[in-house]
């Protein structure tokens, strides 16, 4: 009789723990059972790879974080009848720090992507040698195990790969079973690790074009989104606050008379007025809102908030801006002002246009800053016949 023996390689695919089979006692086995053996074996371990594979694909080819995320956490668990698949990301390496930024982090919403640095430490200790632990999930430290585990549903075994590229480590994956003995101590861990090497390259590649991305939305000149950013993020916000009937505003920020400053003291001083003007209306608005550089000497900003509280932040931008410390090359103070134009919209109910309404906000923005700018300049103005369009909390 042929005995099919398992090599002893972790293998989330199988529920023996195993994943390459190889036939013993060949010897004493009539010829046909030989065979009928082999070639079953060759075909587990056919389909077994044929799966490894692609999840490996969907990885390499993922065109965005969220999608990369989708695949290890939603497929590979579904693929493999794995009981959890976490992951720690180390945000202080440089191809990670923007991926992983908090208002990213919020944005995907995945709880299963931690990054505390407790959780790091916890799991480098796991790892010491460079090598992946593997075990019962009993037998881990408290730490790890709220790392990578929800109380609620706690694996009876798992592996913990250690994602490196030549002796850097960017992060943890670990993956957990119901089965006590699928992951366990002496079992060869190749593929996995082989597995591990490739999440790591399409995590370097998935950052790679994040910030490609990222920079074609960038304003390189004061760092801020630029108008393609904005526009995205418009439709996405109406699309939200009409979702949950939550009021969106809109501030319309030029700079005043910024042609005189160019005219006064050169491109380059304006330039670097521009870039100053930007990190001060930054700091007055709130992280999660999205601020951009609309146009040459123009900004724009989207708030989460009603008619009052976008007055609010718009009056503080204007005063800060007309405190802003900035100097000519000789040391004289360059006094700049802005004129700001406020609109708001509470969008109630679904089947809006999220274009139109996003034009329309920007447009009543537009409109009232040009009546700042006609009533003397530094100054803050709503139209008023954007009270009637339902902006106030009342
Ligand atoms: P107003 O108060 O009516 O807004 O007057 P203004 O001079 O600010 O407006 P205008 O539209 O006449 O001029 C805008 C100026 O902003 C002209 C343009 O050269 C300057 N500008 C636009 N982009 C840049 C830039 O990137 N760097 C510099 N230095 N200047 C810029
Ligand atoms: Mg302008
Ligand atoms: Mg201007």
């Amino acid at each position: 009789m042929a005995v099919i023996r398992a090599v002893g390689v972790a293998d989330p695919a199988s529920p023996s723990g195993c994943l390459l089979y190889i036939v013993t006692n060949l010897a004493q086995t009539p010829l046909s059972d030989r065979l009928r053996a082999l070639v079953d074996t060759v075909q587990h371990n056919e389909r077994t790879l044929r799966r490894f594979q692609d999840v490996e694909l969907r990885l390499i080819g993922a065109q965005d974080f969220a999608s990369f995320l989708d695949t290890l956490f939603v497929h590979l668990p579904q693929e493999f009848a794995l009981a959890s698949v976490s992951v720690w990301l180390d945000d202080r390496a440089p191809m990670l720090r923007d991926l992983l930024e908090p208002a990213a982090l919020r944005a995907l919403d995945q709880h299963r992507l931690k990054t505390s640095r407790e959780g790091g430490l916890a799991a480098s200790r796991l790892c010491e040698t460079g090598r992946p632990w593997l075990g019962r999930v009993g037998e881990m430290d408290a730490v790890s195990c709220a790392t990578f585990f929800d109380d609620a549903a706690m694996p009876a075994s798992a592996i913990v790969l250690p994602l490196a590229a030549g002796r850097k480590v960017s992060g943890y994956l670990c993956l957990g079973s119901q089965d006590s003995a699928r992951f366990g101590v002496g079992m060869a861990t190749d593929i996995l690790e082989r597995f591990a090497s490739i999440v790591t390259a399409s995590l370097d590649n998935v950052a790679h074009r994040e910030r490609l991305k990222q920079l074609g939305m960038t304003d390189s000149l004061t760092g801020l989104s630029n108008r393609r950013y904005f526009d995205e993020r418009l439709r996405e916000e109406i699309q939200r606050a009409a979702r949950y009937s939550v009021p969106v505003a809109c501030l319309f920020i030029d700079v005043d008379c910024f042609k005189r400053i160019n005219d006064t003291y050169g491109h380059l001083t304006g330039d670097r007025a521009l870039a100053a003007v930007a990190a001060c209306v930054r700091q007055q608005v709130r992280l999660g809102d999205t601020l951009a550089r609309y146009g040459g000497e123009e900004f724009a900003a989207l708030l989460q908030g009603d008619r009052s509280d976008a007055l609010i932040a718009a009056e503080r931008v204007r005063h800060a801006v007309e405190r802003l410390d900035l100097q000519d090359d000789n040391g004289e103070r360059i006094a700049l002002t802005v004129s700001i134009g406020v609109a708001a919209r509470t969008i109630v109910g679904g089947g809006h246009d999220a274009a139109a309404q996003g034009q329309s906000l920007i447009e009543a923005a537009d409109r009232a800053m040009y009546q700042a700018k006609n009533k003397g300049r530094n100054r803050v103005e709503v139209l008023g016949d954007d009270v009637r369009e339902g902006g106030d909390k009342a």
